[in-house]
């Protein structure tokens, strides 16, 4: 058993995608091909937004979003300790400073009662300017993006909404990358839109943010490429990624449908041996990960382990924990919500394609672990 299969995706559109590279092969247009701009109207178009712009991976996305804000030293970055490392990495590439902030006991995104509070101290203290929000829609399921964006405003705050576990996810009725006034997403391989490589995509509504970032993402460039009005990086897209995520967009809301089933069969199964997910009735997630958590949990991992099943922690150490961020001077008790969580919770295996017998093996092996 793999803990994500990309094989039997594969077997299933494989003459899609195989045409679909013959293309770009054929055209040769290697970079901002056609596929590339296709890709970003039929994904703005989805997610209802008017921008979309092809990125290079998640984590310039995130880094072209600050900079297009001109984010430098002296900001303050608000962001969870609960999440992978580049939602705050960004920000001190750009010598800005990460403000970490603790994540809600059962969704395990951000506390937005934490933000305000750590908004005001920051506010308090004087050292920093208050600048950005990056709320992240953890395991596929969007954060409470409303308060979020109201907090933000009182606040004069830009938000930044991570969306890379989320492309697809609804927040009452609105879909992840449309929920703050920019949006990222990653099409790393595992994520629940991955192409065969790195990628990842920028979105808003906002022209000139837009204009902006499509600048950024090309050295800066102003008429042309060799007209360069401000630092930007090569933050592109490769049209032949964009072809690959052609192909399997076009299956993609099949594909949530099934991760759908797999977690209510898991639930089903699980909810009275470990902590399931909770998934808020505003929220459509696309489970990236199913997590569930066990007091138990290395001894138990270590027994399913033995039975072959593979179990990923998302995440053993929160930010703030981080030798990364040792300068920023937080340590152990700060946030004591994401440092439960940290070490009790552990995926279990999830995809679209996950059988029923494989299912019922990580189930019975987890129940057999537990003593049920
Ligand atoms: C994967 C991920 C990223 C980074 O995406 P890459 O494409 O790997 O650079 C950023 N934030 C979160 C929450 C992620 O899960």
């Amino acid at each position: 058993m793999q803990f994500i299969d990309l094989e039997k995706q594969q077997k299933r559109i494989r003459d899609k995608i195989d045409q679909n590279i013959k293309k770009v092969l054929d055209h040769g247009k290697y970079i901002n091909g056609p596929e590339m701009a296709e890709l970003e109207n039929r994904l703005a178009d989805y997610c209802g937004t008017k921008y979309a712009i092809g990125c290079s991976n998640g984590t310039e996305a995130l880094l072209m979003a600050l900079m297009a804000y001109d984010i430098g030293p002296g900001d303050a970055i608000f962001s969870t300790a609960f999440t992978f490392i580049a939602t705050s990495e960004v920000a001190r590439i750009l010598k800005a400073t990460p403000v970490f902030v603790d994540i809600d006991k059962t969704t395990y995104n951000i506390d937005s009662n934490g933000l305000e509070d750590a908004i005001k101290k920051v506010i308090k203290d004087g050292k920093l300017k208050p600048r950005c929000v990056i709320p992240v829609d953890l395991f596929g399921q969007c954060a409470d993006m409303d308060e979020i964006n109201k907090i933000a405003d009182k606040y004069e705050l830009m938000v930044i909404e991570d969306a890379a576990q989320s492309f697809g996810a609804e927040y009452k009725g609105r879909k992840a990358c449309s929920l703050a006034h920019v949006a990222t997403t990653s099409f790393f391989p595992a994520k629940p839109l991955g192409c065969y490589g790195d990628g990842g995509m920028i979105f808003t509504n906002d022209k000139s943010m837009y204009e902006t970032i499509v600048s950024i993402r090309i050295h800066g460039k102003g008429t042309d490429k060799y007209d360069n009005i401000r630092i930007g990086l090569n933050g592109r897209l490769d049209t032949i990624q964009a072809a690959i995520l052609l192909a399997k967009f076009d299956i993609f809301e099949e594909e949530i449908a099934l991760r759908q089933a797999v977690a209510d069969y898991y639930s089903r199964g699980l909810s009275d041996c470990v902590t399931i997910p909770v998934i808020r009735d505003y929220n459509r997630s696309v489970w990236a990960q199913y997590c569930v958590r066990h007091p138990e949990r290395d001894r138990i991992m270590g027994e399913m382990k033995k039975d072959g099943i593979p179990i990923m922690i998302y995440y053993p150490k929160p930010l703030h924990l981080q030798g990364a961020f040792g300068d920023l001077g937080y340590s152990i008790g700060d946030f004591p919500v994401s440092e439960a969580v940290s070490n009790d919770i552990f995926a279990l295996p999830m995809y679209p394609y996950l059988g029923k017998e494989e299912q019922d093996m990580v189930i019975s092996s987890l129940r057999k672990a537990i003593g049920k």
